[in-house]
């Protein structure tokens, strides 16, 4: 009979290696898939959105900061530390119509699992211009996390821009007057969809202007950025405006394509559901954590607590099962 894993970890960002880290440490032997590394932001990285994050410096227990990169190798460190096992393969498709639960990978392979943790993230949707991505990706003031990265000294008193109209990109905005000169909200049309309260705050902010009927079409800068190329929606016209730092706050996507068909319940949005305690879904022995089950928070602190209590109700779940 093929091998039966006690406990399969989709995922490795901070909810899924700290899954991995209490799953082992519980004896369960846990197998991560890691995922297939990947040339683009837009896609799922093995190491999650942290690996597009210069330096962390909201994670407690780190006062000098870290970069995002960094943090995931100590947490992968951490995991293996305590005997997880990883596979740099995706998970493509999962049956959880009957137990062993069944996981394919992307060569093909059929892995089978008493428990599954998924834990694959939400990807931050980018506009997709090239030099908007090469500066994402060196650090070079282009980032999808006002929250992660614009308190660093590069953007202090600095002009910025946050490009949305949603709730995220209005509460960035305003996360940003407190360290920016300026804060342009660069959007394509010539109304919020944020929240009245949201949009009160960024129309009686003094350094917060909104630039109706903009899209960005190009990111100029070599090493960092020095501005934006702008195309005006309604008259075609053209312009630079001069920055130092651009957020991208368009939204984000969750990884939950690989789940269709699966029987998870997913919100509108493709978030899966929780339970409203803790890390259960609607399939009994199928877990969630982190950003793939959180369209609110999206913090690295909070995924990792989600990962704690995703390993811990499987624990939980897996030792009721062998009773
Ligand atoms: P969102 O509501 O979907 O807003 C995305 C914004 O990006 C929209 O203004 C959209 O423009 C714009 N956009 C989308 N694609 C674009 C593109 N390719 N180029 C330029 N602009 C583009 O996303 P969100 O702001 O991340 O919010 C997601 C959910 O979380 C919402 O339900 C929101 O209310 C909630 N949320 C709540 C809070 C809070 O309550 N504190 C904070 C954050 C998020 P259009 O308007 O023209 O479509």
């Amino acid at each position: 009979m093929d091998k039966i894993e006690n406990v399969v970890i989709i995922g490795s960002g901070p909810a899924g290696w700290t899954a991995a880290i209490y799953a082992a440490r519980a004896e369960l032997n846990p197998l991560v898939f890691v995922g297939v590394p990947k040339t683009s932001p837009s896609i799922v990285l093995p190491g999650g959105q942290l690996m597009l994050t210069t330096e962390v410096e909201n994670y407690p227990g780190f006062p000098e900061g870290i970069t995002g990169p960094d943090m995931m190798a100590a947490f992968q460190k951490q995991a293996e530390r305590f005997g997880s096992r990883m596979r740099g393969e995706d998970i493509v498709s999962c049956d959880f119509s009957e137990k062993p639960f069944k996981l394919e990978t992307n060569k093909g392979e059929t892995v089978l699992a008493n428990a599954v943790i998924i834990a694959t993230g939400a990807t931050a949707n980018w506009i997709g211009l090239e030099n908007e991505m090469r500066l994402a990706r060196s650090g070079g003031g282009v980032s999808a996390c006002a929250v992660c990265d614009g308190a660093l000294p590069a953007f202090r008193d600095q002009p910025l821009a946050v490009v949305g109209g949603g709730d995220s990109a209005l509460e960035e905005a305003s996360y940003l007057t407190k360290f920016a000169s300026k804060v342009y909200i660069i959007h394509r049309r010539d109304e919020f969809r944020a929240s009245k309260a949201m949009q009160q705050r960024i129309f009686e902010s003094p350094n917060a202007e909104p630039l109706w009927n903009k899209v960005v079409i190009d990111v100029i800068g070599d090493t960092s950025i020095t501005g934006v190329l702008l195309k005006d929606t309604i008259t075609g016209e053209e312009s630079t405006l001069d920055l130092r730092g651009l957020f991208i706050a368009i939204g984000h996507t969750p990884t939950t394509d690989f789940l269709e068909g699966a029987g998870i319940e997913l919100d509108a949005a493709k978030y899966i559901k929780l339970n409203s305690r803790g890390s259960k879904t609607n399939i009994e022995g199928v877990f969630a954590a982190g950003d793939v089950a959180d369209s609110v928070y999206r913090q690295a602190i909070s995924a990792a607590g989600m990962g704690c209590q995703a390993a811990i109700d499987a624990e939980h779940y897996l030792s009721a099962l062998s009773e």
